[in-house]
């Protein structure tokens, strides 16, 4: 079944399977511009994707803190301290996690992308319990 634009996802690329234009433009040139560094207690997470979707990714990651969290569109003072992210942020392939109708970008190392993306997970649960207390309340 087509989608209801006609559109049909291209598999080779990826990115334009993303409903967010934004997004899409953002992945597909991530430049100094358009990438993002998120940090969350001790990690420095270079991200791409749309101002609205790495607000609603970070927020997540943020529930999750310890001591701080923060979303800078320039690289940090003290850099990426872990050499396999750098290494990470200079490659094409970065994997895509869907955040709502958008899609963020993460040029992370395996390690520290298993960890935001753990972080994520947990601050989007407890996001729900947030909303379901309000509900009930
Ligand atoms: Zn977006
Ligand atoms: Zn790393």
């Amino acid at each position: 079944m087509l989608p209801p634009d006609g559109r049909q996802p291209d598999q080779d690329d990826p990115a334009s399977a993303i409903p967010c234009d934004d997004c899409q433009a953002a992945l597909r040139s991530p430049g100094r511009e358009t990438i993002s560094f998120l940090l969350v207690d001790e990690l420095t997470i270079p991200l791409a994707g749309c101002e609205e979707h790495l607000d609603q990714f970070s927020s997540a990651c943020e529930l999750t803190a310890q001591q701080r969290s923060d979303l800078l569109d320039f690289l940090p003072a003290g850099g990426i301290s872990c050499p396999a992210c750098r290494l990470a942020r200079h490659s094409a392939e970065q994997p895509v996690i869907p955040v709502d109708a958008g899609a963020v970008g993460i040029m992370a190392c395996q390690e520290h992308l298993s960890e935001i993306l753990t972080r994520f997970q947990t601050g989007i649960q407890t996001q729900h319990q947030l909303t379901t207390s309000l509900d009930t309340s």
